[in-house]
């Protein structure tokens, strides 16, 4: 049987063998990193390493980092622990931050996405300016769904030249492209293992210095009394260890441009009415978002899947049922255009033959479709005609 093909990386990673081994390691220790024995002296050890590898991704102080359970936790903690009375969210956030957003005051305040994918920073600009209560910014690093790259710094700038608090989701970025807290100018920053390589369940919320958090999780002091209750050692020192190689593996993230950008020119060349979204912005990589009119996504990600090839619907799918994507209808996209989106996202062990496979088994499925409608009358070259 031919292996399968994974082209989901952006939905979870396979773990790096190095974090397998290190959730291995820290699962053979006994001991509460509170306990101030010997045992505990040493999970202790554990937790720090991690942390401090987990702050060297992202260029911040170890003590600035507050272990959780994911993603989803870190925006949560980072848009309701900041207390502000009002939250700028771009559009094109992940639900978490979302609807952790929907929580303030009068509801999230969603700061529109051009045609391109980019937040549109005269309307933040000018939201910011109709209201002076306090305001957190949520600007995410890089969309999961088109890969597109936001100009976080200047976003910062912007919001905190009008006295807000700025958040930065950079659970896609981080691990695909270099980042430097400091340099975007965030306040927040979350993260997320199992997006570069670690275990699925943990994540982090960078916390500048001088900023006020409220904890979600009451009870015990740790992580610095911003998140209670015993730390998952294990998974944390996946983390640390999957960090480390996401860094030392920046470079060949950026070398997927070359595999993406090869794949896109292929898809052009057989689907000429192709809508790659956020083509024309800064984009991750390893992602690329594509659809072709009328042919659906779930559609494209069944037949791909019995062909051992796994993709996502360009919609968020967090369910298992495909729902429209909120992020392809703020790029302007209809309703049909972002039902026909699927995404393909790259990682750290893909390679040619993937996206040969992948191409094989596309093209296949847009033969079949497009002889579909052509005997309906339109023409086989562009169904969408
Ligand atoms: N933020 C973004 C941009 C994501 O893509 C995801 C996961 O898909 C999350 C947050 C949530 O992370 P987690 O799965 O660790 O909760």
């Amino acid at each position: 049987m031919t292996p399968a093909v994974y082209l989901d990386y952006n939905a979870t990673t396979p773990v790096r063998p190095e974090a397998a081994a290190a959730v291995a390691d820290a699962l053979a220790l006994t001991g509460n990193a509170s306990s101030v024995h010997r045992f505990g002296r040493l999970a202790r050890r554990k937790l720090e390493d991690a942390r401090e590898a987990v702050a060297a991704l992202v260029g911040a102080p170890a003590e600035r980092v507050v272990f959780t359970s994911g993603g989803t936790e870190a925006n949560n903690l980072a848009l309701t622990g900041a207390g502000c009375a009002r939250r700028l969210v771009s559009a094109g956030e992940h639900d978490s931050v979302l609807n952790a957003a929907a929580g303030a005051e009068g509801g999230a305040e969603r700061i529109p996405l051009r045609r391109d994918g980019v937040v549109d920073l005269d309307a933040l600009e000018a939201r910011l300016g109709e209201d002076s209560r306090p305001a957190l910014v949520s600007v995410m690093l890089a969309n999961n769904e088109t890969g597109v790259i936001q100009p976080v710094a200047r976003a910062a700038e912007t919001a905190h030249g009008r006295g807000a608090l700025v958040h930065c989701d950079a659970v896609q970025g981080a691990g695909k492209i270099p980042v430097d807290m400091a340099a975007l100018g965030v306040d927040l920053l979350s993260l997320s293992a199992h997006k570069l390589g670690g275990p699925q369940g943990v994540g982090a919320l960078i916390v500048a210095e001088g900023i006020a958090l409220a904890p979600l999780m009451l009870g015990g002091g740790q992580e610095r009394r911003h998140r209670a209750g015993t730390e998952n050692l294990p998974g944390i020192a996946g983390f640390g260890a999957a960090a480390e190689c996401a860094l030392a593996g920046l470079e060949r993230m950026a070398g997927l441009a070359e595999l993406r950008d090869r794949l896109e020119r292929r898809l052009r060349a057989r689907a000429p009415e192709i809508k790659i979204y956020g083509a024309g912005a800064p984009r991750l990589s390893n992602t690329s978002c594509f659809g072709v009119p009328g042919l659906a996504a779930e559609t494209q990600v069944m037949a791909l899947d019995l062909a051992g090839i796994a993709v996502s619907a360009g919609a968020a799918c967090s369910s298992g049922k495909v729902a429209p994507s909120h992020v392809l209808g703020a790029m302007g996209a209809s309703e049909a255009e972002a039902g026909s989106a699927i995404r393909i996202s790259l990682g750290w062990d893909s390679g040619a033959p993937d996206i040969e496979r992948f191409l094989e088994a596309w093209s296949a499925l847009y033969s079949r479709i497009a002889r579909g409608t052509s005997a309906r009358g339109t023409p086989a070259a562009n169904p969408a005609a």
